[in-house]
């Protein structure tokens, strides 16, 4: 259900879920009737290679719930998985990674990097599907967070048992180093951070028994990305679903685990004199700016600024002065593990940003 925050929608739904199209095990109306169920406002479907699902008419409102579809391109080698709706169709197999994503921003497609920062080697029948060239960035997104991935990158001989029986346990947060990589490019421009589930509902054989580790249901009340609305969403699908990638595009996003609480209750603006900026907006002036977070729970929080943790506390909220331009975020977690994290606010004009960042370059850390 969406929750009105001030002029505001906030809707949370689930990214980048297969079904027996490609390698998912159940149907579009099987997998919308469980996201329906788990309260999901919204799924989108991305299917290795194919768009069968969209090309048959099932993008639409499943009851409640909002089914959009787009396809996950993967090269030649299988690796560079890309995220890519709101595309004519699906692009040539033959492409490799440079070609798709180009193709991707020609044709103004929504093109997200999937699991880019996959390094697993412990378990050799399960390789990484990594992004392998990181300056092939001309996209619109990052999945920071893939439960799929966090999954398989923890997975061990040793802890197997553990992590088929308990698979939520596993689930971290995204690492510092996919972070690192989504501020950088982040202050040359808008590249949204998603957190999403890569739902297949795999069955894994252990010893004589097969365990479903994450089926549907237990996708859609793990990882979410809740997308901020100024109306609420349309019946009409076509309006819907420019209203759905828009806020992607415009990184009017952020990503929750909703096992630690409730997400639906964050907030994360600016205030300036006489003006307000939500997640992914901007404000042109630096001083008398002030950054509010407010949150459902005490959380471990962390701002993060031009890519800089610039304060960590302990607290359900934080009003912050603004000292300098820039870009910053917000994490929230719980114990050690990620509950929330919020895409960018702009504070300050583009060149203001940047000359802020070359007077500190050589005070990084
Ligand atoms: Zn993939
Ligand atoms: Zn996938």
């Amino acid at each position: 259900m969406p929750r009105q925050h001030g002029d505001w929608w906030y809707y949370s739904g689930v990214i980048h879920v297969h079904t027996t199209e490609s390698d998912g095990t159940k149907t579009l109306e099987e997998v919308a009737k469980i996201g329906e169920d788990c309260g999901c406002d919204f799924l989108l479907f991305a299917d290795h290679m194919t768009l069968s699902n969209r090309e048959a008419g099932k993008e639409g409102y499943h009851g409640r719930c909002l089914v959009l579809i787009g396809y996950e391109h993967n090269d030649v080698e299988d690796k560079n998985h890309f995220l890519v709706f709101d595309s004519p169709g699906v692009y040539p197999n033959e492409m490799n990674a440079y070609e798709y994503v180009a193709a991707a921003r020609r044709d103004g497609a929504l093109g997200i990097m999937a699991h880019p920062d996959e390094v697993r080697d412990r378990m050799a029948q399960y390789p990484p599907y990594e992004w392998t060239d990181w300056s092939n960035d001309d996209v619109d997104g990052i999945e920071l967070w893939n439960q799929m991935s966090e999954w398989m990158e923890r997975l061990t001989k040793a802890n197997r048992v553990v992590m088929i029986w308990s698979p939520r346990k596993s689930m971290y947060g995204p690492t510092e180093r996919v972070f690192r990589k989504w501020d950088e490019l982040n202050l040359q421009r808008k590249c949204v951070g998603i957190a999403s589930a890569d739902a297949h509902a795999f069955p894994v054989g252990l010893g004589p028994f097969t365990f479903r580790i994450f089926p549907y249901k237990t996708h859609f009340r793990t990882l979410r990305t809740h997308l901020i609305l100024p109306e609420p969403l349309s019946t009409d699908l076509e309006v819907a679903r420019r209203q759905v990638y828009g806020a992607l595009r415009d990184c009017r996003a952020f990503g929750s685990n909703i096992r630690w609480g409730d997400a639906d209750a964050f907030e994360f603006y600016a205030t300036g004199s006489s003006s307000k900026a939500m997640i992914g907006g901007q404000l042109d002036e630096v001083d008398n700016t002030h950054l509010h977070i407010r949150l459902a729970d005490p959380a471990d929080l962390k701002l993060v600024g031009n890519g800089r943790t610039i304060l960590e506390t302990t607290s359900d909220h934080l009003d912050f002065a603004v000292e300098h331009p820039g870009i910053y975020r917000v994490e929230a977690w719980k114990k050690g593990r990620c509950w929330i994290f919020s895409n960018h606010i702009r504070i300050g004009s583009r060149s203001e940003i940047d000359s802020w960042m070359k007077a500190h370059e050589n005070r990084s850390s």
